[in-house]
This record gives structure tokens, C-alpha cells and sequence, in this order.
């Protein structure tokens, strides 16, 4: 299994739309994929569907050792996708593992059942973290064999990111020393406005190859399918968002590391 974290701690850059869209298209593809739901907001598991009373075992569970990844894993409408929901539980977590000795690596511990005991093992698994970099984030960094960040093109879409790449290097250096960067997704992108092709164009002369070169234009079904519970592939696949998140899925295969971790 491959593991890719989907972080920025900026919130609102398109993490979650990005989680939702890149795991369906996948599981499209053929990949038994995993969705893991590591913000307390829960939007990836609504956008999936998956309402509140359904969220008997979620991330928080997966964190503090109540449940096992089997349990709480659950299907999605989503043939070949299935999710791990949070619920507003998961806020509380960052506190509560604050003085355990193994705070950064629980999601990676949990992740390591994956294909053992009999239970079906996964091809992918995106992680949706929340917009900070707390222990939250720092899990999902540390289970994740490589990163995708997601930049919103906007005047301040570099403002941040050296924070987060100074967070990966620290991730490397202390507990996962093989965390890659798969790219940055560049979100939102509206060729109307002269600003955030100007952007586009920043965020290329400064991160060069690490720019995924399907950019995601701002697209209103993108925002609408989330509110009818399910990912804007399924909601209109044929709108230029989904396009654009499916050549994205493409990309990112042909970007994968060789290098699985053991699952
Ligand atoms: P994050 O998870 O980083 O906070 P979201 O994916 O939740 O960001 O996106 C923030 C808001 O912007 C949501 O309301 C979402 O529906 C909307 N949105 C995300 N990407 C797009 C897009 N490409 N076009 C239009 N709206 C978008
Ligand atoms: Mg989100």
C-alpha cells in the first residue's frame, strides 16, 4: 500500500475536495483505496455521505487504539473505496495524546493491519489532514510514504509552504526518513483572472517539476457535490473539475514511488 498525506495548513486550498475526487478516481481506475478522514471538521466523510450516526467507528478510534483498521474502515457508495470517517471526537486527540510516547506514530502503527488478519488490503490511501500542523497532521506525515499539497492560487499561495516543507524536513529527520513530496496540486485556478494565472505562473518558476501540470480550475460543481453528499466525479464526472481531477489521478500514478511500504 501506498500511503499519500494530503496536507497545507491553510485552510479552504482544496485538501478535502482534492482527497475526495483523486481517491474516487482511483478507486475508478481499479485500486482498492482507503480515505482516511483525519480533520474533526469530518467534511471528507459528509462529502462521501457518510452521515453522523454512521460514524460509529472513526479516525479518533484509529488514533487511540479503540479500534482496529477492519472496524473502522466502512464502505463507500464508491465501489473499491472505502472510508475511515472523523467525528468532532478526533479535536480532542491532539490533547489527549499529547503525553503518550508514540503520539507521532499511531496512524502509522494503525495503517500497518492493513492486509493482515484476513482483512482485504488497500492499493492507496489518502489521508485528508486538517488545516494546521499539529498532531494531527504530524501522523498522517508520519504514516505517509509521500505528500501531496495542494496550493491555491491565490497572491499569498506561497506564503505557508515553507512552514510545511520546514515540518516535512523535521518529519524526516525524527520518524519517517523516507517521506516524499509527490507534487503540488495547484487549485482553483481561474484563467479569467489575470492574478491567478500570474500565480500559476510564480508557483512554476520557483517549484519547477514539483507542480503537477493538470491544474484544477474553480468550478462550481466542484462545490455543489459535497452538499448532495458524494464526490464531484460521480455528482457531473463529465464537468471540467472532475476532468481535471482524473487527469490529475493519472498524474499522480505515473508519479508513485516504486518503493511500497510493507502492507
Ligand atoms: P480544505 O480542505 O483545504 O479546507 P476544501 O476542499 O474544503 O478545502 O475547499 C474549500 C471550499 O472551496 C469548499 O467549499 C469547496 O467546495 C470549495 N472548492 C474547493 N475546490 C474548488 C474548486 N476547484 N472550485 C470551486 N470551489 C472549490
Ligand atoms: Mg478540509
Amino acid at each position: 500500500m501506498i500511503t499519500v498525506a494530503i496536507a497545507n495548513q491553510k485552510g479552504g486550498v482544496g485538501k478535502t475536495t482534492t482527497a475526495i475526487n483523486i481517491a474516487t478516481a482511483m478507486a475508478a481506475t481499479g485500486w482498492k483505496t482507503l480515505l482516511i478522514d483525519l480533520d474533526p471538521q469530518g467534511n471528507a466523510s459528509t462529502g462521501m455521505g457518510i452521515e453522523g450516526v454512521d460514524r460509529k467507528y472513526s479516525s479518533y478510534d484509529l488514533l487511540l487504539e479503540q479500534g482496529t483498521l477492519a472496524q473502522c474502515a466502512q464502505p463507500t457508495e464508491i465501489p473499491g473505496l472505502d472510508i475511515v470517517p472523523a467525528t468532532q471526537d478526533l479535536s480532542g486527540a491532539e490533547v489527549e495524546l499529547v503525553a503518550v510516547d508514540d503520539r507521532t506514530a499511531r496512524l502509522s502503527k494503525a495503517l500497518a493491519q492493513s492486509g493482515t488478519t484476513g482483512f482485504g488490503s488497500y492499493d492507496i490511501c489518502f489521508i485528508d489532514c486538517p488545516p494546521s500542523l499539529g498532531l494531527l497532521t504530524l501522523n498522517a506525515l508520519g504514516a505517509a510514504d509521500t505528500l501531496l499539497v495542494p496550493l491555491q492560487c491565490e497572491f499569498f499561495a506561497l506564503e505557508g509552504l515553507s512552514q510545511l516543507l520546514q515540518t516535512v524536513e523535521r518529519v524526516q529527520q525524527r520518524f519517517n526518513p523516507d517521506l516524499g513530496i509527490v507534487g503540488i496540486a495547484l487549485t482553483m485556478f481561474d484563467r479569467r483572472n489575470r492574478l491567478t494565472d500570474q500565480v500559476a505562473d510564480d508557483v512554476r518558476d520557483c517549484l519547477g517539476k514539483l507542480v503537477f501540470e493538470n491544474v484544477i480550475p474553480r468550478n462550481v460543481r466542484l462545490s455543489e457535490a459535497p452538499s448532495h453528499g458524494m464526490p464531484a466525479l460521480v455528482y457531473d464526472h463529465n464537468c471540467p473539475g472532475s476532468r481535471a481531477y482524473i487527469g490529475l489521478a493519472r498524474e499522480l500514478i505515473g508519479r508513485l514511488p516504486e518503493r511500497r511500504k510493507a502492507a
